[in-house]
């Protein structure tokens, strides 16, 4: 069944995937094909259920299925599924997210997460006058072209530092330097400080694995940008609404000037957001000069799911569960390895945990290249067997969700001692 899914998806689709990602490419083998997913687990076309660490790359933090959440999309399905009129519930999504992120006063809803953080580019180009984006080697900020510049994710596998297809005026427009090095930075800045638009930055950086950044370094990006004049854009796509009810930004002292949304806050449906003060955001269309567009932006059945996802959360308030319960099983994980001679680093934060097989915590991109991916990948595939679904690459980020109990973990933690 699943080769002749494999060769159908092949013969028609490119790589047979919508998503590079999904196509097992950095581990090797035969890609998934899913039938459904409910709860913790995915079950797939060949009949395997999967304790799934992947959860779509990290939307579902409820677990697939939610009830509540699948009955917010049946109530809203039978009003019709886009009108591009307005609808209450987007004023209500906008009001739960400027509501939770303290830097936001408003929020443009878009698509997916590359539309987000190209509209935060082009925002901020339009704010400040200037052509420039600084990012960091290694963060994955979508597929938008001046972004594909040692960006992480599906790319961080690719051999080459970029895509074909993307411009030299785009690529050169955009700055890259290594995420953690206060002092590459700073030169880079100074260097461009006349035409500087923005750093673009994922706060925590968890599309090359997750790398952590170090005491001080957001603090020492935004007087960077004070200095030159230039915008502050965290992209928390992935981080936003997973380690606290609001973003990142709200657990550390540097503030962003934009930051961009996506993943969990359209409950497994499309979306992404970027928002922040009102006089930057009065910058776009039709108020401003700044043109942003979508006919299914703000569409009512992301509305539906999001919010329903998003007000469970907020009524369950997990984040402190999730993270003693990741704490509990990196720790152990670390454990097993040590026990067994297996030199393993586990960074970890809140729900999201990532693995890299080399002794010290990966501060860089260079040292998560610098990681031994072959033993990721047996490790991964053994775990496969064990019916233990992590992302398939050693440059992406697990993620529980609320429903991994302590005894699924028990699980996890048997398939992980018997992998290694
Ligand atoms: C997933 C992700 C994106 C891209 O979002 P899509 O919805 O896949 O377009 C951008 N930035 C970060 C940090 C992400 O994790």
């Amino acid at each position: 069944m699943n080769n002749d899914l494999h060769s159908r998806a092949l013969s028609v689709i490119p790589g047979g995937v919508n998503s590079p990602a999904r196509a097992f490419k950095s581990v090797g083998g035969n890609p998934l094909y899913a039938e459904r997913a409910e709860g913790p687990f995915l079950y797939t076309r060949d009949d395997r259920k999967l304790l799934d660490f992947c959860l779509s790359f990290g939307p579902m933090i409820l677990g697939h299925a939610d009830p509540d959440v699948v009955k917010a999309l049946q109530e809203a399905a039978v009003k019709g599924t886009s009108y591009a009129v307005t609808t209450e519930a987007e004023i209500e999504m906008a009001e739960l997210l400027t509501g939770s992120i303290r830097v936001m006063d408003k929020v443009r809803l878009v698509n997916s997460g590359t539309e987000a953080v190209m509209t935060a580019l082009r925002l901020a180009r339009g704010y400040t006058g200037r052509n420039k984006i600084l990012k960091f080697s290694g963060c994955y900020h979508g597929h938008t072209d001046s972004m594909l510049v040692q960006a992480g994710s599906g790319v961080a596998g690719i051999a080459s530092a970029s895509s074909a297809g993307v411009t030299s005026e785009a690529a050169g427009s955009t700055l890259v330097c290594p995420f953690n090095d206060v002092e590459a930075v700073t030169q880079l800045v100074r260097e461009h400080a006349d035409d500087l638009a923005a750093i673009v930055v994922e706060p925590l950086a968890a599309n090359m694995g997750l790398v952590l950044p170090q005491a001080g370094y957001l603090m020492q990006l935004r007087q960077l940008c004070d200095e030159a004049g230039a915008l502050l854009i965290f992209d928390e796509v992935i981080t936003g609404y997973r380690l606290t009810f609001g973003a990142y930004a709200n657990l550390c002292e540097a503030q962003p000037d934009l930051v961009t949304l996506g993943k969990i806050i359209g409950g497994g449906l499309p979306i992404g957001a970027v928002g922040g003060s009102a006089e930057i955001m009065d910058h776009l269309a039709p108020d401003g000069p700044v043109y942003q567009a979508g006919t299914l932006s703000g569409n009512p059945l992301c509305m539906a799911a999001g919010l329903a996802n998003l007000r469970k959360l907020q009524a369950l308030d997990p984040f402190a569960d999730l993270a003693s319960r990741c704490e509990r099983l990196t720790d152990a994980m670390k454990a097993s390895a040590a026990a067994k001679g297996i030199p393993v680093s586990i960074p970890r934060f809140g729900s999201m945990f990532s693995i890299f097989f080399r002794a010290s915590e990966p501060q860089n991109f260079a040292e998560v290249m610098d990681s031994d991916t072959d033993r990721f990948t047996s490790v991964f595939h053994k775990m496969l067997d064990a019916g233990i679904y992590l992302p398939p690459s050693p440059f992406e980020t697990s993620f529980l969700s609320v429903l991994h109990s302590d005894a699924l973990l028990d699980q996890m933690l048997e398939a992980w001692d018997n992998a290694l």
